[in-house]
């Protein structure tokens, strides 16, 4: 990517005072993608000529293109400039956006500003390119559904009497003073979780939970396994605890119910990526996650979510 000084995108001022037009916006995207050598997406050649209507053409293959194609503001009629203050919006917002707000902040109709915020998700998506080391803790969290049926530390507020409809079982890993990892699963048995522990967690890790028999076989695998008994009110014993997982339980519980009131099975996934980016880049400064968005933006993310 073509150097930007992204350390002056410190507030929403700057980056609207800096993408105050839509060419400058579409000139900023190609520099950062391509630099001065336009690259065809059709034919890969770097025959690439700027029309005066803004696309560009391959005198190649002949092929016409713009320069959102293969990014996330692909077929969009949405301006760049919204986009990129969209993105600002939801990284630097500490328990995000949802769509009513961000309708009225950039002038787009709802319907438009939740279409937007389902594609800077998918920028969000986790991988498990850097296993899980050191001191891992694993937890299970439970969104909906009855409440009385669960353990008082997997209780959610204010979700009693909902449909069981939207009840669904999230897992997560997280390493202490490193990255977390978390996603929704079908059940949380052993033959669930133990291969995404295996996927996400290096072997020989020391690694933490609660006393669930779906750990059992974490010592088998190569683990090194302790546990505290949350059934006998026992959470802390030296160094063992779940404390940092819960932790993060209790934010994306205060960004689902706090900012977005309600989300769907269909799309919990995508929320959980959005709070796992923000927990994993809390430390950074307001300009380097939206540097971080605004680079993935750029490749059009169909990456399967986890
Ligand atoms: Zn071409």
């Amino acid at each position: 990517m073509k150097k930007i000084d992204f350390t002056k995108f410190d507030s929403l001022i700057s980056v609207a005072d800096y993408f105050d037009t839509e060419s400058k916006c579409k000139q900023t995207l190609a520099e950062s993608r391509w630099g001065a050598d336009v690259i065809c997406p059709h034919c890969g050649k770097h025959h690439c000529k700027l029309s005066k209507n803004g696309r560009y053409h391959c005198t190649d293959c002949n092929h016409n293109f713009s320069c959102t194609v293969d990014t996330i503001f692909e077929n969009t009629k949405v301006s760049l400039r919204k986009w990129f203050l969209a993105i600002y919006l939801i990284t630097s917002n500490k328990k995000g956006v949802n769509s009513h707000q961000l309708s009225r902040d950039i002038k787009v109709t709802q319907k438009t500003a939740w279409f937007m915020l389902q594609k800077i998700r998918r920028t969000f998506f986790q991988d498990d390119s850097d296993a899980l080391t050191g001191t891992v803790e694993c937890d299970e969290m439970y969104l909906g559904g009855a409440e009385k049926n669960k353990h008082e530390s997997k209780r959610t507020e204010g979700t009693q009497g909902r449909s069981t409809k939207t009840k669904k079982a999230i897992f997560g890993m997280i390493q202490r003073s490193g990255k977390l990892v978390a996603m929704t699963v079908e059940n949380t048995k052993a033959d669930t979780l133990m291969p995404i522990i295996k996927q996400f967690v290096a072997q020989n890790t020391v690694i933490y939970t609660d006393e669930s028999k779906s750990y059992n076989r974490l010592k088998k695998e190569n683990y090194s396994h302790s546990f505290v008994r949350h059934n006998d009110n026992e959470f802390v014993v030296d160094d063992i605890y779940t404390n940092t997982i819960e932790g993060f339980w209790s934010h994306f519980k205060k960004m689902v119910f706090g900012t977005y009131h309600f989300v769907s099975k269909k799309h919990l996934q995508s929320y959980i990526d959005e709070e796992v980016y923000r927990w994993n880049t809390r430390l950074m400064s307001e300009s380097a996650r939206f540097k971080f968005v605004f680079s993935k933006s750029l490749t059009q993310c169909d990456c399967k979510m986890l």
